[in-house]
């Protein structure tokens, strides 16, 4: 019978389409996501290359998969590759196909999590198993980490492990999501790596106020009232722009025209030229030199004739690098310098650029515990930034097979290059 084996790209798209197709559904409940599925999927591939599993379950069905090749030198530096089997809801209202179908169409699979991020938890396993069934004897050991619950603050997944079993999981360097789309300049492609993430602050204002009858609200104290100038204020505030070293880095780097350079440099500008620049870009700019305050959700109230005593309001708070709950990782490491001999030489002319990460990975379990960490990826041409990312936990999410192969590629010379 012939096998996929030579064709790793056939080999992660069929992976990739079981894992769509298990629908492991985070929705923030405890009895969620049910990631066993996908952990099973997993581990029966990576079982035949007679690898050392373990299995992690601090609630029933929220399981992860740790796979391992031991390296010969404890010393050495380990590496761990992260991917995470669940993904968020969906609205099936919004997509031109079945989110959960996994239709390939024109070169692409379809599906919630194609991007974020079964695309490389497939990838990483394809990877791991190719490097098994070669017999890869490196110094320093590879780690794999199929993870539940990132996507609703890794309660069941990434922190628990790292605070319950970290001699598992942990290691000196972590490559996990986001990150590795071509972004084109004069001078070639240029890859942004995810080497800090801000913070994420979630938070509650709650507003009080003295209950009365509805029918007399002259001078009463209504809560309501009052949560409604508090969510103005906060759309209202400015919060200084700060040019951080990444934003500084990741601005020199892109080869912009000089005056497009300098405008987004300036601190006492950027604020003004950021309301210039099409939609998807101005967000991304704006959100990587501020810090920002999202009220989202409101509850207050119990009756119509009542008039409220209380209203909550939650706000996202997102903090910048330097600033508390945001975590870095330095560029100066030898993964940062395997991820540039290996991307450069997949993708002709290429260079890293570092970026901040504004959304939340488990690469900050792991930065605090000690480890390097980086958000990265390889895409092809066919992904561009924008559709890239407007698919993260949006409609008609989807990724096109030679990305996979891509990945797959150097997440095995990336192993290669650093451990061995
Ligand atoms: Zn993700």
């Amino acid at each position: 019978m012939a096998t996929r084996a030579d064709d790793p790209t056939a080999e992660a798209t069929d992976l990739l389409r079981d894992l769509i197709r298990n629908k492991c559904v985070n929705d923030g409940r405890v009895e969620s996501g049910q990631e066993t599925r996908n952990v099973d999927l997993l581990g029966n591939y990576l079982e035949g290359a007679g690898l050392d599993l373990e299995r992690y379950e601090p609630q029933p069905g929220r399981t992860s998969l740790v796979a391992r090749i031991e390296g010969s030198d404890p010393h050495a530096p380990s590496l761990l590759l992260m991917g995470h089997t669940d993904v968020v809801p969906v609205n099936p209202d919004g997509w031109s196909r079945d989110p959960f179908g996994a239709e390939i169409v024109d070169g692409f699979v379809w599906g919630r999590g194609a991007v974020d991020m079964l695309n490389e938890t497939a990838t990483m396993a394809i990877a791991f198993r190719r490097l098994a069934d070669s017999g890869f004897t490196p110094r320093g050991s590879l780690i794999y980490l199929a993870v539940a619950d990132e996507e609703a603050l890794g309660t069941w997944g990434a922190k628990w492990l790292v605070e319950n079993e970290r001699d598992a999981v942990y290691a000196d360097y972590v490559l996990t999501e986001s990150g590795g789309f071509q972004i084109p300049t004069p001078e070639g492609p240029r890859l942004p790596v995810m080497a800090d993430e801000k913070g994420t602050y979630w938070s509650k204002v709650s507003v009080h106020g003295t209950p009365g009858h509805a029918s007399q609200p002259f001078r009463t104290d209504n809560a309501v009232v009052t949560a409604a100038e508090v969510v103005r204020r906060l759309n209202e505030y400015r919060p200084p722009t700060q040019i951080h070293d990444t934003w500084r880095r990741f601005v020199e780097g892109m080869q912009y025209p000089p005056e497009f350079r300098d405008a987004l440099l300036k601190d006492d500008e950027l604020r003004e030229f950021a309301r210039t620049l099409p939609l998807g870009l101005s967000r991304v700019v704006y959100s990587c030199t501020h810090t920002t305050f999202a009220p989202t959700v409101i509850h207050g109230g119990t009756k119509t004739n009542v008039i409220p005593d209380k209203v909550d309001i939650q706000v996202d708070i997102r903090t910048l690098p330097g600033e508390s709950e945001s975590t870095s990782s330095p560029i100066d490491t030898p993964l940062w310098d395997s991820l540039t001999r290996v991307s450069g030489r997949l993708v002709d002319g290429s260079a890293l650029v570092p970026f901040v990460m504004v959304g939340g990975t488990d690469n900050r379990f792991f930065r605090r515990a000690g480890s390097v960490g980086y958000g990265f990826g390889l895409f092809s041409e066919r992904l561009s930034f924008e559709d890239y990312a407007t698919m993260f936990h949006g409609n008609d999410e989807r990724i096109d097979q030679e990305s996979l192969g891509l990945c797959t590629t150097l997440w095995e010379e990336v192993a290669k290059d650093l451990l061995v």
